[in-house]
């Protein structure tokens, strides 16, 4: 229905589970799949990963994980934000959902329910706040919380320790090797399964451990870290937003293009209309000189971008009418566009619009 497209490239998500694997060594991963596969489509995600062989799954909701089972995938999955209900408990004991608990509330929610689900049927994690200050227990309430969990008749197996960074995308290490130090301190002497890194602290801090890893953005092709680039760590994009040229005209030196006449010609110049705004997606808060491909050839955004529509710079570019537009992608890389933009590739990924998702080529 649009023009613009979205193409879905599995075979850059496979990949770049594989660049994961290796940095991972001996720890096994838990492919993040949450916010609809990072714009990539939950099921398109989740089976690429499946087929590249995971060992698991990472969703926000067990709303997300039952999808998971329903689509038939196997792997374990776990639930970054655990059961906030009843019915959310009775859903990851039925369809084999691991749940992270970060707040006291979980707790007495899963005592309550204990007695009304399966015996032994719960696997738990217990999310230890070392820094970050989001969610998660802080390191003096995880000991009597694992003694609730392990008390507990619902839950099976022994309990998991996990921790997230909050920092670990900056050239600065401090940060995140101090929430090492703090998760080391509290898991000494854990039995049960451990879980630090997040993409970026996969590829950049080597001495974190624990058994299970956690990457999200990579596998899609997005550089984890604040500086340099995604290709850096041979990572490919997985995701390509691309349009065309409805239009090509010559804007007169002086004249003023677009809502606002934010930009103006400096020049007589000609100016390409490619048929992509915010209403796929593409972030309106692009400003002049965020970068665009028009055939090939590295062009920038100019005047403010609508909702079916971006004004181009077409000075020294061979264009016509018709002629591809990439946005980001394979020639483009996303984190590019985000920064010009004031974003993050996983904004950008996650704003795709379902319209454009629902008609997604997918390559594999
Ligand atoms: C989203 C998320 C991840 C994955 O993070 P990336 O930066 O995308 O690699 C890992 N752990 C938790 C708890 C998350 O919420």
């Amino acid at each position: 229905m649009r023009r613009a497209r979205l193409l879905i490239d599995t075979r850059a998500m496979r990949h770049n589970l594989g660049v994961a694997r290796q940095a991972s060594g001996t720890r096994s991963i838990f492919a993040a799949v949450k916010a609809d596969g990072y714009g990539h489509g939950l099921l398109t995600a989740a089976r690429a990963f499946s087929k590249a062989q995971t060992d698991g799954l990472a969703v926000a909701t067990p709303g997300e994980g039952v999808a998971l089972r329903e689509a038939g995938l196997a792997e374990r999955v776990l639930v970054l934000q655990g059961a906030l209900t009843a019915e959310e408990l009775d859903l990851a004991a039925h369809r084999s959902l691991e749940l992270i608990f970060h707040d006291p509330a979980q707790l007495d929610m899963l005592e309550r329910q204990a007695a009304s689900l399966p015996a032994g049927c719960i696997r738990a994690w217990i999310k230890v706040d070392t820094g970050m200050h989001r969610a998660g227990l802080m390191p003096e309430d995880v000991q009597s919380a694992r003694e609730r969990l392990t008390h507990c008749p619902a839950v099976g197996g022994t309990v998991g320790l996990m921790t997230h960074f909050a920092r670990a995308d900056e050239p600065d290490s401090a940060p995140t090797e101090q929430q090492i130090e703090t998760f080391r301190s509290i898991a000494s002497d854990w039995t049960g399964e451990t879980s630090l890194c997040n993409s970026a602290a996969l590829l950049g801090a080597s001495a974190a451990g624990g058994d299970w890893v956690r990457p999200g953005i990579m596998l899609y092709g997005g550089n984890p870290f604040i500086f340099g680039e995604a290709a850096q760590h041979r990572l490919q994009a997985a995701m390509t937003l691309k349009t065309v040229l409805v239009a090509v005209r010559t804007v007169t030196s002086g004249a003023s293009v677009g809502y606002g006449g934010r930009f103006v010609a400096p020049e007589t110049m000609p100016v390409g209309l490619a048929s992509v705004g915010y209403g796929d997606g593409y972030p309106r808060h692009a400003p002049d000189g965020t970068p665009i491909l028009v055939n090939g050839q590295r062009s920038q955004v100019i005047g403010r971008v609508s909702m079916d529509l971006v004004t181009v710079d077409l000075r020294g570019i061979k264009a016509q009418v018709g002629d591809e537009v990439e946005c980001w992608g394979n020639g483009l890389p996303i984190d590019q566009v985000a920064q010009a933009a004031g974003t993050i590739s996983y904004e950008l990924m996650c704003q795709v619009s379902g319209q454009l998702r629902a008609e997604a080529t997918i390559l594999s």
